[in-house]
């Protein structure tokens, strides 16, 4: 390993000013689960390493402003096992117990791992079909990055080398919507997936067609793919199964996977249409499932009354 300088910031103001010091000589390092291997791999080589991990204040996981708000820092394991998003945002906590083992989800961090930007991991996709925004911030302010902005080209982001995460903002989910993640994992149940899928489906008040619809795909290009047009051939459609297909058909065309250790490029193409439609399909279960929930919550009110 290279030798480099090891900064221990204790606040957000200090680490902000330390970044703008050492300029892309330093990098930060939160979980260190990802860097620490591109360390290793000489891949890059920092003179200096700013610790965020004694950085308060940006680790809480907390409703705010009509949504969620995971700080930067919160990891991945806090996600999956946080009662509030289980409850509220039950597709986040599904999505980030699929990375991985414990013990990577226990270092990784909500904005290590965004930041990193590898296509193939698990949390980009689900935070996409949500609406997030990530919140950067540096010693010339703060601003918000819509996270269909956010991935640029492999492993590349649009934020600046002076920006730290501090936040996702996560928008309540929308009544009457549906939401489901699939991961698709021939090899071990601990590897990145060879194709996986998010979607939301949203009803209009009869419950008969489809009011908004939200496709996004990971492992299948340069960056997680959200696949509008696919999503297009289904608002205002009627709820039918047919529909969920021909979305699906229209997602496999607009990803373009690389062929690897995980599968060819083909194969990958075919599981996405897939595994787009599953996931469409498990959307729509979520949803009726808690139509009929709340239904008979109602009724057991009015017997109690
Ligand atoms: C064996 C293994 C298997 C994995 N499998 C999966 C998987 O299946 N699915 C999946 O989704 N993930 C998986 N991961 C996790 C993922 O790939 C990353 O390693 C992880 O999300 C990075 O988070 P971190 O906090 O450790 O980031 P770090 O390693 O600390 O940093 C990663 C990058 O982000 C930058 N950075 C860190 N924090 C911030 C911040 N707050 N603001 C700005 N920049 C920041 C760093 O400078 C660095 O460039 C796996 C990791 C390992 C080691």
């Amino acid at each position: 390993m290279i030798s480099f300088e090891y900064l221990t910031p204790k606040s957000l103001k200090e680490a902000q000013a330390d970044l703008n010091k050492h300029g892309t000589d330093a990098k930060v390092i939160a979980g260190g689960t990802a860097l620490v291997i591109m360390m290793k791999q000489r891949l890059v080589r920092p003179a200096c390493l700013i610790s965020l991990r004694s950085v308060r204040g940006i680790n809480e996981i907390a409703l705010k402003d009509g949504g969620l708000r995971l700080g930067g820092l919160a990891t991945h394991r806090e996600v999956e096992t946080s009662v509030l998003v289980r409850r509220r945002w039950p597709l986040l906590a599904e999505t980030y117990r699929h990375v991985a083992t414990v013990r990577v989800r226990n270092m990784a961090t909500v904005g290590g791992g965004l930041a990193h930007a590898d296509p193939n991991q698990d949390p980009p996709p689900s935070l996409m079909v949500l609406g997030a925004r990530i919140k950067a911030s540096s010693v010339s302010g703060t601003r918000e990055i819509p996270i269909d902005e956010f991935f640029t080209d492999y492993y590349e982001t649009s934020l600046r080398p002076e920006e730290i995460i501090t936040e996702v903002f996560v928008p309540n989910p929308a009544a009457n919507s549906g939401a489901a993640f699939l991961k698709f994992l021939p090899r071990s149940a601990d590897d990145y997936a060879t194709v996986s899928a998010a979607a939301v489906l949203t009803m209009d008040r009869s419950k008969k067609t489809f009011a908004d619809a939200r496709i996004a795909l990971g492992s299948v290009g340069t960056t997680p793919i959200r696949a509008r047009e696919a999503e297009a051939l289904l608002v205002g459609q009627p709820v039918k199964a047919e529909a969920l297909r021909e979305a699906a058909e229209k997602a496999k065309q607009l990803v373009d996977p690389v062929s690897d250790f995980r599968g060819s490029a083909a194969y990958k193409k075919e599981m996405a249409g897939v595994f787009v439609r599953r996931a469409l399909e498990k959307a729509l279960d979520n949803l009726e499932e808690k139509t009929r929930a709340s239904k008979s919550r109602q009724t057991s009110k009015r017997r109690k009354k």
